[in-house]
């Protein structure tokens, strides 16, 4: 990270600390893992979300559930809202660690007011048991939702009024607008990031954000790849967040850029509804 200069780290995914493993991890090694990337960014921020497991990632201890749709099934927070006790001990462990440098929590794949107000009051929680054991963490700590359901895009009313940040998760929005399972090869030529219904979806989501002054990202592999970076940066995305080996490619595109000639052209892109045309323009984007 430091020695490709980024601003912070837009997505930390939790999971790896839950699979592979039949035990879960504690409060305590989850926190000593939290409280490392946090101080090891040295006051940059670090997002890091709440665990995403179930679907392609089940947690072992769970794994003899059938689910008939898994990806549609309980999974991101709406696993972690199944289990309390294991959401309330992350929501500890990652409470504790931002006492240690600028932590923010984001929850994966909300869809519902509901979920948000859960969540939110499952951290209203945590935060009162650890002052009542006098335990440190970041009174102002900003908890932010991922967007990656259409309804959410869709609906980001609910979201805005509740949360102090917004990202976009790509991959999962291109899988759930266009209902192409991302990880099955057999429909894998169908799953298109230039989707003219995905771009209204994207483009949508960062101008209501831009309009309401609630900063969103996009933390998809969309993010990190070139082809795409001219055509969010015309939408107005200037919250890029991606694999460490993608920053200096990227940054480069972004810095050479003329957004005053990018954004009307992309406001004529986000007008097509052919796909062909759509990547002609954006091929065309890059001049
Ligand atoms: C996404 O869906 O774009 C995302 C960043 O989350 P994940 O790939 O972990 O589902
Ligand atoms: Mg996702």
């Amino acid at each position: 990270m430091k020695a490709v200069n980024a601003d912070g780290i837009g997505l930390y995914r939790t999971e790896f600390l839950f699979l592979g493993r039949d035990t879960l991890p504690d409060e305590s090694e989850q926190y000593e893992a939290y409280r490392a990337v946090v101080k090891s960014m040295q006051g940059k921020p670090v997002t890091i979300r709440t665990f995403d497991v179930g679907a392609d990632k089940a947690l072992d201890i769970f794994a003899g559930r059938v689910e008939p749709n898994p990806a549609l099934g309980l999974r991101a927070v709406r696993f972690s809202l199944s289990e309390p006790q294991i959401f309330l001990t992350q929501l500890r462990a990652l409470l504790r660690a931002s006492a240690h440098g600028k932590l923010q929590i984001m929850v994966p794949m909300l869809s519902h007011a509901q979920e948000i107000d859960q969540c939110l009051a499952l951290i209203e929680k945590a935060k009162a048991e650890l002052r009542e054991e006098k335990l440190k963490f970041d009174e102002r700590i900003e908890i932010g939702g991922m967007i990656e359901v259409p309804a959410a895009a869709l609906a980001l009313g609910m979201f805005v009024r509740r949360l102090s940040f917004l990202s976009i998760g790509t991959n999962d929005l291109i899988q759930y607008t266009l209902a192409i399972d991302r990880s099955d090869e057999a429909v894998v030529h169908l799953y298109d990031p230039l989707h003219p219904a995905v771009l209204k979806l994207i483009s949508g989501t960062i101008a209501t954000g831009a309009r309401l002054g609630v900063p969103v990202s996009v933390c998809g592999e969309m993010a990190g790849d070139a082809t795409y970076t001219l055509l969010l940066l015309g939408m107005g995305l200037r919250n890029f967040s991606m694999h460490p080996a993608k920053v200096l490619e990227i940054k480069r595109l972004v810095l050479r850029a003329d957004i005053g000639e990018l954004a009307p052209k992309v406001q004529r892109i986000l007008k097509m509804d052919e796909q062909s045309r759509v990547r002609e323009a954006v091929e065309r984007l890059a001049g």
